[in-house]
């Protein structure tokens, strides 16, 4: 007997016949004791209609608003998949994220899953059931509804995975693994047979968004093997492990990543005293925005004030703004800029610590394409340099071709 969790991404159910292959899929690889839960995302662009159908409403969307909109996207394509094996004589039960136990931290649009209370889960698994859950999805304590955050169907996953003590979670998606770069970009891309929880949740984080970084990190955290394969063929696809078992450790670079979704803020002439960048930065904190790549410069001409340009997501752009301008009525910078025609490009590898090299090899390939670096940053397993948007992909393909010549 095993206990799988299969997640089944927004491509892989985009129609009924889609949801009813997937149910016919399930069903070939099921042995008749085993027990299975699935989680769906929504039907194929059913979130990007929803975010569109609130954008023709207003600019000013409320955070729990978006998310019990955003929320009905899974509750669809949940029930269907249900019928769908009902249809084909195999009792199932869909179930929200909140039937489903899950809850959350009271942070709308990109919560955090807090806790796990499966007891549902259990009781139809072990009343026979093919139990199908939302992902995406949870439930606050006051009883509010949070959606995880974009592609988080995938952490829904990974959690109940790791509540239930699986054996493991598969990732069904439209490629066949996860691949040294986004396949769609990267012609010559080179799929891996295995990658570190480490290394994956460092590609996620810069910006493959084949995984979302938080299903990653509780992979991780729980060491819950995790199997990322294609909805459309048998073929075994990319294990997510701690270690490597295989001769794939040979490689010092996994992977290439960009992130489109960047906006560089420069905070000029600011006082260079001790608690300005601590002011800066715990505005924003406060207000959960993210902050990534941080560079303060000192002026050669004037020792007394500091500049300082860093990056966060597009969409906390607005609540950024507000409260930067609202800081610069007290400090009075002598500029405050906000440019969204940035990208980041990232190289990967846990390889690099031990390998000087990587850096310069990283920025030569984008000195020979003729390719500016606005900002870099680096990690023990990675560096990043922001450029401009529409050079992203041509980065992407000569730092690409750098390490994985063809
Ligand atoms: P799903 O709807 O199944 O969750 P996603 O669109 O979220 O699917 O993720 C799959 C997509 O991720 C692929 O179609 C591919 O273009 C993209 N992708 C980005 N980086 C990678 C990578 N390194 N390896 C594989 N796919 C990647
Ligand atoms: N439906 C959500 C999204 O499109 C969650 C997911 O697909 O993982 O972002
Ligand atoms: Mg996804």
């Amino acid at each position: 007997m095993a206990l799988i969790v299969k997640k089944f991404g927004g491509s892989s159910v985009a129609t009924p016949e889609k949801i009813m292959a997937v149910a016919k899929r399930v069903l070939q690889e099921k042995n008749p004791d085993d027990k299975i839960v699935v989680v769906v995302s929504a039907m194929g662009d059913t979130t990007d209609e929803l975010v569109g159908l609130a954008a023709a409403i207003t600019d000013k969307t409320s955070g729990r608003e978006m998310d019990m909109l955003l929320a009905t996207g899974e509750q669809v394509s949940i029930a269907l998949l249900a019928m769908a094996f009902a249809e084909l004589g195999q009792p199932a039960v869909s179930m929200t994220g909140f039937q489903a136990g899950i809850a959350t931290n009271e942070t709308f649009n990109k919560a955090k899953i807090t806790g796990i209370t499966p007891d549902k889960v259990w009781q139809e698994l072990n009343a026979g059931k093919i139990v199908v859950i939302a992902g995406f999805q949870g439930l606050t304590e006051t009883g509010e509804i949070t959606t995880l955050g974009r592609g988080g169907s995938d952490t829904t996953a990974v959690a109940i995975a790791a509540g239930l003590k699986a054996d493991h979670c598969e990732i069904y998606t439209d490629v066949d693994g996860i691949y040294s770069s986004d396949p769609r970009v990267v012609a010559t891309a080179r799929r891996m047979k295995e990658i570190t929880y480490n290394e994956m949740l460092e590609m996620a984080r810069l910006g493959a968004g084949v995984m979302h970084p938080r299903s990653v990190e509780l992979g991780k955290h729980y060491d819950m093997p995790i199997h990322v394969r294609s909805t459309f063929t048998c073929d075994s696809g990319t294990f997510i492990r701690e270690e490597y078992t295989m001769e794939e450790k040979e490689f010092v670079i996994r992977g290439v990543t960009h992130d489109a979704n960047v906006a560089k803020i420069a905070v000029l002439g600011v006082p260079d005293r001790p608690g300005m960048a601590y002011k800066i930065f715990s505005a924003l904190a406060e207000a959960n925005i993210d902050v990534d790549m941080i560079v303060q410069s000192v002026r050669a001409l004037d020792k007394h004030i500091i500049d300082v340009v860093f990056t966060i997501s597009q969409g906390d752009v607005p609540q950024a703004g507000s409260i930067l301008e609202k800081l610069n009525a007290e400090m009075n910078f002598s500029g405050l800029t906000i440019e969204e025609q940035v990208a980041k490009v990232s190289v990967i590898g846990a390889g690099m610590l031990g390998n000087p090299g990587i850096a310069a090899a990283t920025f030569g390939a984008l000195a020979d394409a003729g390719i500016n670096i606005e900002v870099i940053s680096t990690s023990e397993i990675s560096i990043s340099c922001l450029v401009a948007a529409d050079k992203a992909k041509e980065a992407v393909n000569a730092i690409h071709n750098r390490f994985f010549p063809v």
